[in-house]
């Protein structure tokens, strides 16, 4: 077998790689694996460049488990590297045996990052995935064992390289050689290295350990949710999303139906409020939250009185009248009853 999969970020390293093998005519199928969390990955278009198909898979509920709990800790951030590299493999290794590829392809270089690229790291990463002879990085190979592929003249090792460090000269140069189109970011922009985003990671670990038996399929959705819209958590333990624009609504919208209920506003402006849940259907209590959102984060375009509602929820899709809030509840609609449950 003379096919590679190669694992593409998106990022300008691993497109390299790929564009590195294909001057030498390797056949090589693409996989990108997405982050619970999202990113904005530019994986398609690099496939696109590259001239090779793409495959793109989620990392999957077992990521949040290694999340939760990594073997190798993490980087600077929420950043469990070394055990997300070895995640990946296995995940790279099942697409080998699906397209009859006999080895991975990385843009990895050595001593660039310093948790899971420094030499010690590559070698445990691929004994820990089985995986031992069977990556090849080109931007880097010359500095590592030869491997499987090398060794039977699939790839040409003299047309390899020997970079190492966290230097991107060599990368940009070589991208002008090769008359890359656009030059995407280092590595994809993985989300979890992202200090910012630490705060609300770190909360939704601990919330999906505890829940994960009986959240099941509603962990991956409720993940995809973490990085858009204002986030509330209230006494009785309920999570509340408020859309902040447009955009949000949007990507709140296509998540919430597996992550629990929604409502949006028919008639009148209003953000979209999302709860995750294992409800189907709303509660009083949900109404009274939704009601009291709506009219908080409206910008006071919300009417007075009962409110006209599509709820959306795993079932589908229908209207629904969230009943006025009584006196007592009047509080839910001043915005400073809403403290954000981050700080970011
Ligand atoms: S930067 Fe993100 S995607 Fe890359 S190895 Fe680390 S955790 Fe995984």
């Amino acid at each position: 077998m003379s096919k590679g999969v190669l694992l593409l970020s998106g990022g300008l390293d691993s497109s390299l790689a790929g564009m590195i093998l294909g001057t030498m005519g390797v056949d090589l199928v693409a996989l990108h694996l997405e982050s619970p969390f999202g990113c904005d990955s530019m994986a398609e278009q690099m496939a696109r460049e590259i001239g090779i198909p793409l495959i793109v898979r989620s990392k999957g509920e077992p990521f949040l488990d290694l999340l939760a709990r990594p073997k190798y800790g993490y980087g600077k951030a929420m950043n469990p590297c070394i055990d997300c590299r070895i995640h990946m493999f296995n995940m790279g290794r099942t697409v080998m045996e699906e397209v009859g590829a006999s080895f991975l392809v990385t843009g990895e270089v050595v001593g660039q990052r310093p948790m899971s690229q420094t030499k010690r790291a590559i070698f445990s990463i691929d004994g820990d995935s089985g995986m031992e002879g069977r990556v090849l990085r080109p931007l880097s190979a010359k500095l590592l064992p030869e491997t499987i592929p090398e060794k039977e003249g699939i790839v040409d090792r003299r047309r390899l390289f020997g970079w190492a460090g966290r230097s991107r000269k060599p990368q940009l140069a070589l991208a002008k050689r090769l008359h890359l189109s656009v030059i995407p970011s280092p590595a994809g922009g993985c989300l979890l290295t992202d200090s910012h985003f630490t705060e609300r990671v770190e909360d939704f670990v601990q919330i999906d350990w505890d829940a994960r038996p009986a959240m099941g399929e509603r962990r991956l959705p409720a993940a995809s949710m973490l990085r858009f819209g204002r986030h509330f958590k209230f006494e009785e333990g309920e999570w509340v999303i408020v859309g902040r624009d447009d955009s949000d609504n949007r990507h709140l919208e296509s998540h919430i139906r597996g992550a629990g209920v929604g409502f949006r506003p028919e008639g009148f402006d209003g953000p979209l409020v999302c709860f995750v849940t294992l409800e189907q259907e709303p509660s009083w209590r949900m109404e009274a939250l939704a009601s009291g959102a709506l009219h908080a984060f409206g910008g006071g375009k919300v009417p007075s009185g009962d409110l006209s509602v599509t709820l959306l929820s795993a079932t589908g899709e229908r209207r629904h009248q969230l009943p006025a809030l009584s006196p007592d509840q009047s509080h839910l609609m001043k915005k400073e009853t809403w403290i954000p449950r981050w700080r970011r």
